[in-house]
Parts: structure tokens; C-alpha cells; sequence
């Protein structure tokens, strides 16, 4: 179905015709760009970019995951709206990077990802968050670095943990060597 009509559903009847039902494709077409967008972004604006664009058997493989959790956050301003106890549902990516392996012709399994990051979700999903040893203010920042801590002793090639609130705001750790290394 082409989108760069006016009639973006000509052929939608009944109640997927509704102006929500609508809203919401409309709504997941449009995560689906920033997303895509986000993705696009984070290939070209880092430093360590440039050193895969010199050695092209250097990679970064993604692994998505999702959960939905309750937070609030005790420290931010009296009457600000993240004072108040509310849900997300959170999607995230940790990336790793490093060299094809000559062999297997990949960097690591895929299922290695998702192995370290399944176990984590679980202690996530539907959780109030900040009842979590460590995350006492879950911010996205606090959450990413949390993320990072659990999971970097397994996967030595941990360059980037991101975490999204929602489909237009997310925040990115890079890890303490990193932040160390712009500071110089
Ligand atoms: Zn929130």
C-alpha cells in the first residue's frame, strides 16, 4: 500500500477504519521511521566509526528487546510529571563490535545476545523498577548504565546499551572507557 498518497487506506472497512485504528497504524508507521532513522544516525556519529570504515572486516551487531515496567523518579522537582508513578513500554539495544571471524564468518552468534539479555528483561518486565537493587531513580541513564553493568562481564565486546522511553526520546551509554577517553 503506497503512503505517498492522501488515501493512505482507501480499502480499510469497519472498524479498522476508525479514525483510532487509523492513529495507530499511523502511529507505528511513524516508530518505524525513527527507528529506522535512529538506526541510520548511530552508523555515522561516532568516533569509533571511523575506525571500522579503515578495516572492513569490522562489525556491529544489534539485539532489540523490549519490556514494559511502572517507575517514577523520587528526585526530579515537586510537580513534575515523572514525580508521579506511571508505565513505559521500554525498548532497548545492546551492540557489540569487533572483527568478522574469518571462519564462521560472523562476529558472534546472535543467539549470544540474546541469551545475556533475555535473562535481564525478565528481572524487568512488568517490575516497578524502582523497587530493583540499583535503580532506586530510574532515569534512562540510570537504566542504561544498570543494563551495561550486568551484562559488559559476559560480552567483552559491549560498545553501546540503548534505552528508548518512548518512540522519540532514548539514551545511549557507551561505557566508562569511552566517556573517560572525550574527556581528554
Ligand atoms: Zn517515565
Amino acid at each position: 500500500m503506497q503512503s505517498t498518497s492522501g488515501s493512505f487506506y482507501p480499502e480499510v472497512q469497519g472498524a479498522e477504519g476508525s479514525p483510532v485504528a487509523r492513529r495507530s497504524l499511523e502511529l507505528n508507521t511513524e516508530n518505524e521511521r525513527v527507528r529506522e532513522s535512529h538506526r541510520r544516525s548511530f552508523g555515522a556519529a561516532r568516533p569509533q566509526d571511523k575506525l571500522a570504515a579503515m578495516d572492513p572486516h569490522v562489525v556491529e551487531l544489534v539485539k532489540d528487546f523490549r519490556f514494559e515496567a511502572a517507575h517514577y523518579l523520587p528526585n526530579v522537582p515537586e510537580g513534575h510529571k515523572c514525580r508521579r508513578m506511571h508505565g513505559h513500554s521500554f525498548r532497548g539495544e545492546i551492540a557489540v563490535r569487533g572483527p568478522i571471524d574469518a571462519h564462521t564468518a560472523w562476529l558472534i552468534d546472535f543467539a549470544d545476545l540474546k541469551r545475556v539479555i533475555d535473562p535481564l528483561v525478565a528481572r524487568l518486565d512488568h517490575y516497578l523498577l524502582n523497587e530493583i537493587e540499583g535503580l532506586a531513580n530510574p532515569t534512562s541513564e540510570a537504566l542504561a548504565v544498570w543494563i551495561w553493568k550486568q551484562i559488559s562481564p559476559s560480552l567483552p565486546l559491549l560498545v553501546r546499551v540503548t534505552i528508548e522511553e518512548t518512540c522519540t526520546t532514548r539514551c545511549s551509554y557507551f561505557g566508562e572507557r569511552r566517556a573517560a577517553s572525550r574527556e581528554r
